[in-house]
């Protein structure tokens, strides 16, 4: 009796398993693939802590000898794209909006402003803010910081969703220079105290100017700078550079890559502090001097952009100048300064 149960207990076993075994052939078929252990990467790669070596911070570039980069060099149509040190020079047709709308909007950055708007200048700001709204980062969040002597005369223009605006006291002067020169220490100590936490990266712009074409994701950078529209076409000698020795703006005859504009620079909020420190503290040196640069402060960036070369460098589009006609060789003009009257301006 036990064996004929014994042997029906060991057929039903070897039927079991072989149905099972069919079973499995079967449904291997289908499963949409196979699992193969040995491609499993090995534990420890997620242990495994590296060292690398300190990151290298970049020295200022010492006074060399080389050939001035020619933003039309090439063809007298067609814009030089990157500088002698690799850095991109942005224009139309450099880049792809779609791609860099992919690569930057999810990273929910908000980029800085700061514009001054000191005495008659707060004229501009309602041109300035509304045209910005329109075409300066669009879709991004943006803060404002707007640095006036007088709170009450800054107009409240819509702002679209993220967007956000700081009206900032600041004490008023007489001097026009004075206003233009204290950009540099009103910024580093703005950045100090509160820009570092609230945006990811800053532009520093004039008031006295128009955004009429979209200004994107392209600009952002490190350090960022602006070709002046007034120089993109001559040598280096004729730059407007500060040439007294005694200033420490000055850049002597076979120096400078491009002649940068004051009225357009930025970057990372942490490399625009460093460069606006940098800048207070080389204006300060020349007021102990009693010294004031050739071009207040827009020759103390430009001396200091030639040791610290900016990571890209924006063309004239992102610069120009309403007085001048619009040249072939710009293919549309997104940020301008409006024909002013400078003398009334000032007075
Ligand atoms: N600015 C100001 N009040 C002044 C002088 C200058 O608010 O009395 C600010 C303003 O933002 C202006 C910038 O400093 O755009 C630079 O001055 P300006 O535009 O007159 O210089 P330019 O572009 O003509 O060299
Ligand atoms: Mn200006």
């Amino acid at each position: 009796m036990p064996r004929w149960r014994l042997a029906l207990g060991l057929g039903l076993c070897l039927l079991t398993s072989t149905s099972l075994w069919v079973l499995w052939v079967y449904v291997e078929n289908w499963l949409p693939m196979s699992y193969i252990p040995y491609y499993l990467p090995c534990p420890e790669i997620f242990n495994m802590k590296l060292q690398f070596r300190g990151e290298k911070q970049f020295q200022p570039v010492a006074r060399s000898q080389y050939p001035q980069p020619k933003l039309l060099e090439q063809r007298p149509t067609e814009l030089l794209t990157l500088t002698p040190w690799l850095a991109p020079i942005v224009s139309e047709g450099t880049f792809n909006p779609e791609l860099l709308q992919h690569i930057y909007q999810p990273l929910n950055l908000t980029i800085g402003v700061t514009v001054f708007a000191v005495g008659k200048y707060t004229q501009f700001v309602q041109h300035f803010l509304e045209s910005a709204e329109l075409f300066f980062m669009r879709g991004y969040q943006a803060h404002y910081y707007i640095f006036t002597h007088d709170p009450t005369a800054i107009p409240r223009v819509p702002l679209g969703p993220g967007r956000l605006l700081s009206v900032l006291p600041i004490q008023g002067h007489t001097h026009w220079e004075e206003v233009s020169m204290r950009r540099m220490e009103t910024i580093s100590q703005h950045i100090a105290k509160r820009a570092h936490q609230e945006v990811d990266y800053l532009f520093c712009l004039d008031v006295d100017m128009v955004f009429r074409n979209p200004w994107g994701p392209e600009t952002l950078g490190d350090l960022v700078a602006a070709i002046h529209p007034g120089y993109f076409t001559v040598p280096r000698q004729q730059f407007p550079y500060e040439r007294r020795q005694v200033s420490t703006a000055f850049v002597a005859e076979g120096e400078g890559d491009f002649y940068y504009g004051g009225a357009v620079f930025g970057g990372r909020v942490a490399k625009v502090y460093e460069f606006t420190r940098g800048c207070h503290m080389a204006i300060l040196a020349d007021k102990a001097n009693g010294i004031m640069a050739a071009w207040q402060e827009e020759s103390h960036l430009n001396r200091r952009f030639i040791s610290h070369k900016p990571s890209k460098v924006l063309s004239p589009e992102y610069l120009w100048d309403d007085r001048k006609p619009q040249p072939p060789s710009l293919k549309l003009i997104r940020f301008s300064t409006l024909d002013k009257d400078t003398s009334w301006l000032r007075s």
